[in-house]
C-alpha cells in the first residue's frame, strides 16, 4: 500500500516540484492550500488520482490544520513547507513573523494531537536559520542568533527571524513534547530553477534574482548580487531523502551548490540563450567574481548523496521556460 504524504502550501515553488516527484514515485500526495480555486487548478496541473487538497485559508488559526489531518488518517508523512517568502517591509511581525512561527507551531500540535500514526515531519526552514549574515563558518550545526528585536529592522531581517524562530520553535517541541515523529530539516540557500508546472502569472521570489536580470537593456550597468544557489529540483529530492532515508530523523540539511554574481547569470544567459542577444546588457563578462562560500555542507552531500544540477542548467531552464510564457 502506497504511503500518503500530507504537504502544507502545495501551490508554492518548492512544493510543486515536491508534489510532482512524490506522485511520479508513486505516493498519494494530500496537499494544504489557501482556495479551492489555488487546489482545483494544481489538482488539474497535478493529473493524478493519487493527489487531493485540502483548504487551510490561514496558517495562523488556532488548530489551522486540525480538520484536514483528523480528515486524512491515512497520511503517515507530513512535509511543513508553507510559510511567507517576502522581504516586503509593512508590517513584519504581523506579514512575516508571526504566520511563520504560529504556522509552525499549528502543524506541530495538530500531528501530536489528531494524528498519532503520522511519524515523521520534514519541515523547509532555510539557509538564514543557520545564519543571516554569510561572512563566519558555518555547518549543519550552527544556528542564526537573532533576536526578536533585530527580527523587527528590515523585512530581511523579519523573514530571517521568521524561519529562525519556527526552526527553533520545532525543535524545542520534539525536545519538550516527546512526540510519536522525528523531524529534520531542510536549509536551502537561494532556489532556482523552472516551475514544475509551468509558469503562470508571477515567478516566486528567489527566481525573481534572475529573470530580473532580463530588464537590464544593453549597456545598463549590472548592480552587484552575490550568493550561493541549488535548483530547485535538487530541494525537493532532498525533501524525499529527508524521510525516506534511515539516518535522517533529528538532522538539518544544508542545500547549496554553487555560488553566483548578477554577473555570471548574465554570462550564462548571453552566452545561452540566443534569443536575448541584444536586447539585455552584457554587462563586465568575468567581473563581480564571487567570494568563496562560509559553509561547510560536507555532512549533507555526503547523506543526501546525489549530483546536483549546475548553475547553467538551472538558469538556462528558469529563463527558457520563463520567455517562453511571455509570448
Ligand atoms: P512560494 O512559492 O512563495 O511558496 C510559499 C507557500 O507558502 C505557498 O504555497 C503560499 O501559498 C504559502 N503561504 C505563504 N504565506 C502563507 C500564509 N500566510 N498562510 C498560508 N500559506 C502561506 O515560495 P517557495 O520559494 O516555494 O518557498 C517554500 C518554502 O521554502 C518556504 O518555507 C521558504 O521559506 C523556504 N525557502 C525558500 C527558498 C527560496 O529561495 N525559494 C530558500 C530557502 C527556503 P499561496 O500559493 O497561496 O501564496
Amino acid at each position: 500500500m502506497a504511503e500518503t504524504v500530507f504537504i502544507s502550501g502545495a501551490t508554492g515553488f518548492i512544493a510543486q516540484h515536491i508534489v510532482k516527484l512524490l506522485i511520479s514515485k508513486g505516493y498519494h500526495v494530500v496537499g494544504s492550500v489557501r482556495s479551492t480555486a489555488k487546489g482545483e487548478k494544481l489538482k488539474q496541473n497535478v493529473n493524478s488520482e493519487n493527489f487531493s487538497y485540502e483548504i487551510v485559508e490561514d496558517l495562523e488559526s488556532v488548530g489551522a490544520f486540525d480538520a484536514a489531518l483528523k480528515k486524512h488518517p491515512e497520511v503517515t508523512i507530513f512535509l511543513h513547507t508553507a510559510s511567507p517568502v517576502t522581504f516586503a517591509e509593512n508590517d513584519v511581525e504581523k506579514e512575516i513573523l508571526l504566520p511563520a512561527i504560529n504556522g509552525t507551531k499549528n502543524v506541530l500540535k495538530a500531528i501530536k494531537a489528531q494524528a498519532p500514526q503520522i511519524t515523521k515531519l520534514v519541515i523547509t526552514a532555510s539557509i538564514v536559520s543557520v545564519d543571516s549574515v554569510g561572512s563566519k563558518s558555518v555547518d549543519e550545526t550552527s544556528f542564526n542568533s537573532i533576536t526578536w528585536e533585530e527580527s523587527k529592522t528590515s523585512g530581511f531581517a523579519a523573514y530571517a527571524g521568521s524561519k529562525t524562530f519556527a526552526e527553533k520553535a520545532a525543535w524545542e517541541f520534539i525536545e519538550t513534547e516527546k512526540p510519536n515523529f522525528t523531524l529534520s530539516t531542510i536549509h536551502p540557500v537561494y532556489v532556482f530553477g523552472p516551475q514544475a508546472y509551468g509558469v503562470d502569472g508571477e515567478l516566486n521570489f528567489s527566481n525573481t534574482v534572475v529573470s530580473k536580470l532580463l530588464q537590464l537593456k544593453p549597456g545598463a550597468e549590472v548592480p552587484v548580487t552575490i550568493g550561493s544557489f541549488i535548483d530547485v529540483r535538487d530541494v525537493a529530492e532532498s525533501h524525499l531523502v529527508a524521510f525516506e532515508k534511515e539516518g535522517a530523523a533529528g538532522q538539518r540539511f544544508i542545500l547549496t551548490n554553487s555560488r553566483f554574481s548578477n554577473q555570471t547569470l548574465l554570462d550564462i544567459i548571453n552566452a545561452n540563450i540566443p534569443e536575448l542577444k541584444g536586447k539585455i546588457t552584457e554587462g563586465i563578462p568575468g567581473s563581480q567574481t564571487p567570494t568563496p562560500t562560509t559553509i561547510n555542507d560536507k555532512k549533507t552531500r555526503e547523506f543526501l548523496d546525489f549530483k546536483y544540477i549546475d548553475l547553467k542548467k538551472s538558469v538556462v531552464d528558469t529563463i527558457e521556460q520563463y520567455i517562453s510564457s511571455q509570448k
